[in-house]
């Protein structure tokens, strides 16, 4: 079993030995007031070497044959390979890779999502809480399409939207009768379902049963899309941690700087649960003074909100 402690031995000497560069960031809380809503904004100007998706060779897969250095373990969990992120944010940030090549748009399998599901308790203790992720498909805020979902620890004092979403509130699976969460406070459509609070009580079957529905719904918004001839690529994030599983479909990446007054502003599966990431320090600048830039620009990289929309018969 992979603990916290190999994670935090591999990163110290990584990060001694100069292998990876945490990057120098500093974090506010930003209320927009409009929405009743809290981001957590961090900026970073070190991080600008980090290649986006394009800038690197095609024919090269970075995750093929990961650094010995970052690597913390090459057997598990399950099918998964354990990396170091080579352009961490945050402390012990890692990457589960898939060890046979799979496609970033490819679903998660049930297998991997009960492995990472059971890294999350393996890792967590009462002082550290993490979430996974998965960025899937070109506007999901990916850059590497070797198949990884990515671990961090979130912040304590800082709740996330699903925190807020799922408090208080029973794990059901979704049927006709009973949707996935959506509130109709954030700007942007996403789905959410609590997890069973019992480990044990969360197989693969489960969690497929979990994952698939909210897939499902995203999936629809592209179907929508399809009709009108308007094709979009597939792209969603996923996010999980041992309480909720959340799903948030997109349709890009980044904003466009030219219609919104040169903000630069892009985005993974951390912004769609309130950490927002900025590396210009004039957006950073901006958007703490102004927070519901950030809603809207969240919304521009997603779709319009759904709540209390009841399915039809033509969605997926
Ligand atoms: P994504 O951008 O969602 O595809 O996630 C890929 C992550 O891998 C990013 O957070 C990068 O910082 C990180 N990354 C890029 N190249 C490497 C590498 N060679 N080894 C480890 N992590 C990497
Ligand atoms: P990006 O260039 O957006 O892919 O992000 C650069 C690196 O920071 C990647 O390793 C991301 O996964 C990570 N990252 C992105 N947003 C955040 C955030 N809000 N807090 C901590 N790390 C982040």
């Amino acid at each position: 079993m992979v603990d916290y402690e190999s994670i935090t031995k591999t990163f110290d000497a990584a990060q001694q030995n100069a292998h990876l560069q945490l990057a120098d960031a500093e974090s506010v809380v930003v209320r927009d007031s409009k929405g009743n809503l809290q981001y957590r904004v961090t900026y970073v100007s070190s991080l600008q070497q980090k290649p986006e998706r394009g800038d690197a060779d095609p024919s090269k897969d970075p995750l093929a044959a990961p650094d010995p250095a970052l690597t913390v373990s090459d057997e598990g969990p399950g099918p998964f390979k354990l990396v170091l992120n080579k352009f961490p944010v945050t402390p012990y940030h890692t990457l589960l890779v898939t060890r046979d090549y799979a496609s970033q748009e490819s679903a998660l399998t049930p297998s991997e999502l009960l492995h990472a599901y059971r890294f999350l308790h393996d890792i967590s203790d009462s002082e550290h809480r993490f979430m996974c992720f998965y960025n899937s498909g070109v506007n999901s805020g990916s850059s590497l399409d070797h198949k990884h979902l990515q671990v961090l620890p979130v912040p304590a004092d800082f709740p996330l939207f699903p925190d807020i979403l799922t408090n208080g509130r029973a794990h059901f699976i979704p049927n006709d009768r009973m949707e996935p969460l959506q509130t109709d406070q954030l700007p942007f459509a996403h789905f959410g379902i609590p997890l069973p609070q019992g480990k044990d009580e969360v197989t693969e079957d489960l969690l497929a049963m979990c994952y698939f529905p909210l897939l499902q719904r995203a999936l629809t918004f592209f179907r929508n899309w399809d009709l009108e001839s308007e094709v979009i690529p597939k792209s969603y994030n996923m996010m999980m941690t041992k309480e909720w599983m959340f799903i948030v479909p997109r349709s890009q990446p980044k904003i466009d700087p030219s219609v919104n007054d040169g903000l630069k502003l892009g985005f993974n599966s951390l912004a769609y649960t309130g950490m927002i990431l900025v590396k210009d320090q004039e957006t950073f600048q901006k958007i703490s003074s102004d927070a519901s830039l950030i809603s809207s620009a969240l919304l521009e990289c997603g779709f319009a909100n759904t709540a209390g929309t009841k399915p039809n018969e033509y969605d997926y």
